[in-house]
């Protein structure tokens, strides 16, 4: 099952404020070798934050 090079990567999204892990996502190491940040909704703060990629 482990693909070639094992380029698509499952990570997890945090909250930066609170760090609660709300998001479970996956992303193709070659083409964001960087972290990754998205906008979403955190459930704990009750409004949007940025969520931060933690493995
Ligand atoms: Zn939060």
């Amino acid at each position: 099952m482990a693909r070639k090079a094992e380029a698509r990567v499952i990570i997890h999204l945090a909250c930066t404020e609170c760090k609660e892990r709300t998001y479970t996502t996956t992303k193709n190491r070659r083409n964001d070798p960087q972290r990754l940040e998205f906008k979403k909704y955190c459930p704990r703060c009750h409004t949007h934050r940025l969520h931060r990629e933690v493995r």
